[in-house]
């Protein structure tokens, strides 16, 4: 059964410059359920990774409520903020963001660790993750022995061992050639088989389509369309 997993309620978002304010968002509503598969677009500048982080709870709005599993998070502690981001909602880059200084295992074992796991545990499950992401032979190398695509199953890979319900990427396949980023793209079709919510930020036409729906931001509005 789908529930809702995130709802914005007529949010808005403005930067205030020292000589122009920047309206990114104007009175987004929206709502996304558990197995929703679902791709954003929309120009560069259009606001993308505003509303990512608006919904990852790593920033606020300037009105309006964000929801997250039907709990409004507009008076919270950034205390109770980062617990629920740490179990319930990643988030991937289009840069990976990998710890150099970490192997591939490792850097996957974190959010795991940082969620009180013990260290062995922690690995047993990352071994797993990779397995599933076909980087079985590349546990033990660093993020600088790996191409571009395995960085980012390894990102990918990161961002799903706290089992999150809600994955939200921002052009995780922006720097990826087209067999690797319908590579990462079959990840999220797995994942949304496990019934997670899958919210994706991208360019790339064909990737896009392959949503359940689309939304599409444009001068701060979001439309839907289906796929
Ligand atoms: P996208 O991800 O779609 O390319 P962004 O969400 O990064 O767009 O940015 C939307 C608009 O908000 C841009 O005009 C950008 O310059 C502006 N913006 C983003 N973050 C800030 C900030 N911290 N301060 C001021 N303006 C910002
Ligand atoms: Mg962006």
């Amino acid at each position: 059964m789908s529930k809702e997993i995130i709802k914005l309620s007529k949010i808005s978002k403005k930067f205030i410059g020292a000589n122009k304010d920047v309206s990114v968002l104007k009175n987004i509503n929206l709502k996304i359920n558990s197995g929703d598969l679902v791709s954003l677009t929309g120009p560069s500048g259009s606001g993308k990774s505003t509303l990512l982080h608006l919904i990852a709870l790593l920033d606020k709005p300037t009105s309006g409520e964000v929801f997250f599993r039907s709990k409004s998070f507009s008076k919270s502690t950034e205390v109770e903020k980062d617990l629920v981001r740490k179990k319930g909602i990643s988030i991937i880059y289009q840069q990976n963001n990998l710890l150099n200084d970490f192997t591939a295992q490792e850097n996957v074992a974190i959010p795991l660790v940082n969620n009180g796991y013990n260290w062995e545990e922690a690995n047993k499950k990352a071994i797993k993750i990779l397995f599933s992401v076909n980087l079985s032979k590349r546990l033990n190398h660093f993020p600088s022995e790996l191409s571009g695509g395995e960085q980012q199953r390894v990102a990918v890979a990161r961002a799903l061992i706290t089992e999150p319900d809600l994955i939200l990427a921002d052009e995780p396949t922006g720097s990826l050639d087209r067999k690797t980023a319908n590579e990462i793209f079959s990840i999220f079709l797995k994942l949304k088989s496990k019934n997670r919510a899958i919210l994706y930020a991208t360019h790339n036409r064909e990737l896009a389509n392959k949503a359940d729906y689309k939304l599409n931001i444009l001068d701060g509005n979001i439309t839907r369309k289906n796929a």
